[in-house]
C-alpha cells in the first residue's frame, strides 16, 4: 500500500498527515511532531543525509533536531552505516549476551568515570525509570525531587509538570496517573537553591534520589548555575540521597564527559540515550558497583528488557562513540554551533529583535527575550506568536528548527559553514520584517 503521489507533489505531506491521524493518534507516534504548539502540517521525512532531510514533497531543510539529539554525525554517516549493516548480517536479536555489549559499556565507562557499572536499555524513558526504582530500592527510600521543566520520559512517578510534549497541550500532569503515583515525587523550580535547601530540610531522610537534567534540554537551554549543582551534590551527599543525572540529551552532546564533565560535578547515577545509539533505540543507566549490584539477577531491584542491548543498536552506537571519541571532534562541533548563536545573535541585534542564546557542544537555544531565562516559568514568557512567525519562516526557507519553544537545537558534525550562513541570513530575513518588539 504505496502512497499515490510523487516526490513534486506539494500537497504531500497534507496527504500523509491525514492518512496517519486516520490510524495513529494526532498522526504522530510522539507528540511534539504534530505541530500542536506552532500549527500547520508536519513534515513527513522521505530521507536523510548529512545536515539535510527530504520531505515527502521534496523539499530538503537543513535539520537542527538531528532526531532530537543522536544524530551527531549528522545521517548516514559511512562508519555507522557500514558497522550498521555488518551487525544486521550477523542476526537482529538474539535475547542472549554478545560481546559488543561488552564493548560498548566499557566505552561508555571509559569516558564517563562516575559509572563503574551500567545496563543498557532501549529508551531513555525505561533508563529513567529504571534509575528511579534503582534509587529507592538502593536507598529504600520513597521520595524523589525533580525540577519543573526538566523531562525524564514518561514514567508515571516523572510526569509532574513535566516539560516537553506536555506543557504544549497546557497538562500540567497526565491523566492516567493516579495522584498516589507521583505523591512521593517533590517537583520545584530549577536553580531555586532556597527552594531545594528546604525541601532536604523538610525530608532530607526520606529522599531516594534527586534527578535533575544539569544542562536542562526540555525547556529550551538552561544551565544549572554553577552554585545550584554544587548545592544538589552537597545536599544529596549530606542527606544520603542519591544525585541522578539525566543525561539523556546532554550526554556526548555537550562534551565527550557530557554534563558531568561540563559542571566537574559527579552524580552518582548517570541516565543516557539518544547519542549512545547514533539514531538506534538504545539507552542506559549506570553508576558505582555497589549500586549498580542491587539490579537482578545479582540483588533485588527488578529490571529487564527483551531488546535490551540489541546487537544492531550496539553497533550503531559503537561506531558513533568511536567517531565522536576523535581528538578534535567537540572542539570543531563547539566552534560550529556557537558561530550558528552568535550568527543569530548579530541577526536579531541588527533588526532590533530581543533575542538571547545559548550553546555547549553540539547543543543549542534561543531565546525571544533579552536575558537567557533561568527556570521554566521564565521560558514560558516567551511570546509563542513571535516565536511561531520565526519557526515558520525558517521552515519555508528549507531550516528545521524543533517546532516549540521550549525545545533545544541541535548541530551535527555535517554542518558546513555554508549551512550556517544560510540558516543566519534566513533568521536575518525574518527578524527584518518583524514588527519591533512590544
Ligand atoms: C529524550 C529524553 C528522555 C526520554 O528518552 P526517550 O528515548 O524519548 O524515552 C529522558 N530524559 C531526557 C533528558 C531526554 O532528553
Amino acid at each position: 500500500m504505496t502512497a499515490l503521489f510523487t516526490m513534486s507533489d506539494h500537497n504531500a505531506n497534507d496527504i500523509l498527515f491525514e492518512r496517519a491521524r486516520a490510524v495513529i493518534p494526532g498522526g504522530v507516534n510522539s507528540p511534539v511532531r504534530a505541530f500542536r504548539a506552532v500549527g500547520g502540517t508536519p513534515r513527513f521525512v522521505q530521507r536523510a543525509q548529512g545536515a539535510y532531510f527530504w520531505d515527502a514533497a521534496g523539499q530538503r531543510y537543513i535539520d537542527y533536531i538531528g532526531s532530537w539529539g543522536p544524530m551527531i554525525l549528522g545521517h548516514g554517516h559511512p562508519a555507522v552505516v557500514e558497522a550498521v549493516q555488518r551487525a544486521v548480517t550477523d542476526g537482529f536479536s538474539f535475547g542472549a549476551p554478545t560481546e559488543r555489549e561488552i564493548e560498548l559499556a566499557e566505552a561508555i565507562l571509559a569516558l564517563l568515570p562516575s559509572m563503574e557499572m551500567v545496563r543498557l536499555v532501549s529508551s531513555g524513558t525505561e533508563a529513567a525509570m529504571s534509575a528511579l526504582r534503582l534509587a529507592r530500592g538502593a536507598t529504600d527510600r520513597k521520595y524523589i525531587i525533580k525540577f519543573e521543566g526538566c523531562y525524564h520520559g514518561h514514567a508515571d512517578a516523572l510526569l509532574v509538570k513535566a516539560g516537553s510534549g506536555l506543557a504544549t497541550f497546557g497538562n500540567p500532569t497526565s491523566a492516567g496517573v493516579p495522584p498516589e503515583v507521583v505523591q512521593h515525587t517533590l517537583v520545584l523550580e530549577y536553580n531555586n537553591i532556597a527552594q531545594l535547601e528546604e525541601a532536604f530540610t523538610l525530608h532530607g531522610h526520606e529522599i531516594a534520589g534527586l534527578m535533575i537534567e544539569a544542562i536542562a534540554g526540555n525547556m529550551n537551554f538552561v544551565r544549572a548555575g554553577s552554585d545550584f549543582a554544587k548545592r544538589c551534590r552537597e545536599l544529596c551527599t549530606q542527606h544520603g540521597a542519591l544525585l541522578i543525572f539525566d543525561e539523556v540529551m546532554t550526554g556526548f552532546r555537550v562534551g565527550l564527559h557530557g554534563a558531568q564533565g561540563v559542571l566537574g560535578i559527579r552524580p552518582d547515577l548517570t541516565v543516557l540515550g539518544k547519542v549512545i545509539g547514533g539514531g538506534m533505540p538504545l539507552a542506559a543507566f549506570g553508576g558505582p558497583r555497589a549500586i549498580m549490584e542491587q539490579l537482578a539477577p545479582l540483588g533485588p531491584v527488578y529490571q529487564a528488557g527483551t531488546l535490551s542491548g540489541n546487537p544492531v543498536a550496539t553497533a550503531c552506537g559503537l561506531a558513533t562513540l568511536k567517531e565522536i571519541a576523535k581528538p578534535g571532534f567537540y572542539e570543531a562541533l563547539s566552534q560550529k554551533t556557537r558561530s550558528l548563536v552568535e550568527g543569530l545573535k548579530a541577526a536579531a541585534a541588527a533588526e532590533g529583535q530581543p533575542f538571547s542564546a545559548d550553546s555547549e557542544g553540539g547543543m543549542f537555544g534561543f531565546f525571544l527575550l533579552n536575558e537567557l531565562p533561568q527556570n521554566y516559568a521564565e521560558v514560558m514568557t516567551t511570546d509563542s506568536a513571535r516565536f511561531n512567525m520565526l519557526f515558520h519562516g525558517l521552515l519555508e526557507r528549507g531550516v528545521y528548527i524543533a517546532p516549540a519553544l521550549y525545545e533545544a537545537g541541535f548541530v551535527s558534525a555535517a554542518h558546513s559553514d555554508e549551512d550556517i550562513a544560510a540558516t543566519i541570513e534566513a533568521a536575518r530575513q525574518i527578524f527584518s520584517k518583524a514588527a519591533p518588539p512590544k
